[in-house]
């Protein structure tokens, strides 16, 4: 197997502010820790974590935009750092935000402006361009000024322009922010046809789902360290393994009788009467459902934990190290 992204020990720190004025002192930031990873090429890696964990700075290292402070990185064969133009040629980046488009210009125009600068040859640019226009949805605004644009569009229009060099590589920075659900799941199937087409994807998401739906593997990045690798379903299990049940007016006996059950962590008090059990495994939400029903609790209701949940308690217990 072809390795797509090699890295090795990555760490990266944004400066702190040494000098004077008002946030003189200021520490240098760790923002990624001993960072390893590896994907192969063809493969759909999602990077999943909360806001903060440190995936746009890993994105952006990955694909030449920021220096590593440590580490070494491939990209397809190439070091980051001392071959960074032949990464560049090889890959497309599609970071959030405004940024890389002229708001004056057409969506055509910004995507031609774009192939030229990938040297896409003249005589063939019309025809790439409009192909990438269609693809995207975009083709019946193709003359439309990009200011005037909703923001789902722009997105769909940033993706093209990710596209426009024919990357063999694809950085995709929280790529369905802003979109709707529709233009989000057109998203999803054209990551599909990507990969069939033998793309290699890096997508960062803190949306479970969307990971769930699109990546082949998803990678799990808190706090500036990998805390370890999964298949989506996996990563989905964890989350499912970790049902609570809340119940109101619960007798004490009841509660305790809950909690000595098997895969259940805890009992723990929320507001207006309500208790929260957590579970630790899968299935342990029924005998618990029985044993408050048959003691004659009526008002019961059940949920899953967000992501970061999840981070706290799952990763925590496994001792991966957050
Ligand atoms: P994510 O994409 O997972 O939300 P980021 O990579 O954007 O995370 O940020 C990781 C951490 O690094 C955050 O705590 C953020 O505040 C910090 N950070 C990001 N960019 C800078 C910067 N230019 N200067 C200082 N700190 C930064």
């Amino acid at each position: 197997m072809l390795t797509a992204i090699d890295v090795r020990s990555l760490s990266r720190s944004y400066a702190g502010n040494p000098g004077f004025g008002r946030k003189s002192g200021k520490k240098d930031f760790v923002a990624l820790t001993d960072v390893d990873l590896k994907v192969e090429v063809g493969e759909i890696r999602g990077l999943l974590g909360p806001n903060g964990a440190g995936k746009t700075t890993l994105m952006k290292i990955l694909s030449t935009v920021l220096l590593p402070t440590r580490g070494e990185v491939e990209i397809l064969g190439h070091d980051v750092v001392r071959e960074a133009e032949l990464v560049r040629r090889r890959i497309g980046i599609v970071f959030g935000g405004e940024r890389g488009l002229y708001g004056l210009l057409t969506a055509r125009e910004n995507l031609d402006y774009w192939a030229a600068v990938y040297g896409v040859p003249a005589g063939r640019r019309k025809q790439h361009v409009g192909g990438l226009l269609d693809r995207l949805g975009l083709g019946d605004r193709a003359e439309t000024q990009v200011d005037k644009m909703s923001r789902g569009m722009k997105q769909r229009l940033h993706l093209a322009r990710g596209l426009v060099g024919s990357p063999e590589l694809l950085f995709l920075d929280e790529p369905t922010v802003g979109m709707d659900p529709v233009a989000a799941r057109q998203f999803r199937a054209l990551v599909q046809e990507l990969r069939d087409e033998g793309m290699t994807i890096l997508l960062s998401t803190h949306d479970m789902q969307e990971a769930e739906a699109v990546c082949d593997k998803v990678t799990l990045i808190d706090r500036g360290r990998v805390v370890g690798t999964e298949t989506p379903e996996g990563v989905g299990r964890w989350i499912t393994g970790f049902e609570r049940v809340d119940a109101q007016h619960v007798p004490d006996e009841v509660r305790r009788r809950v909690v000595s059950l098997p895969g259940v962590r805890d009992a723990e008090d929320l507001p207006d009467g309500w208790v929260r059990f957590d579970t630790t495994e899968q299935g342990a939400v029924s005998p618990v459902l029985e044993s408050l029903i048959s003691a004659g609790v009526t008002a019961i209701r059940t949920s899953l934990p967000s992501l970061e949940d999840v981070y706290v308690t799952v990763i925590g217990d496994r001792g991966l190290g957050v």
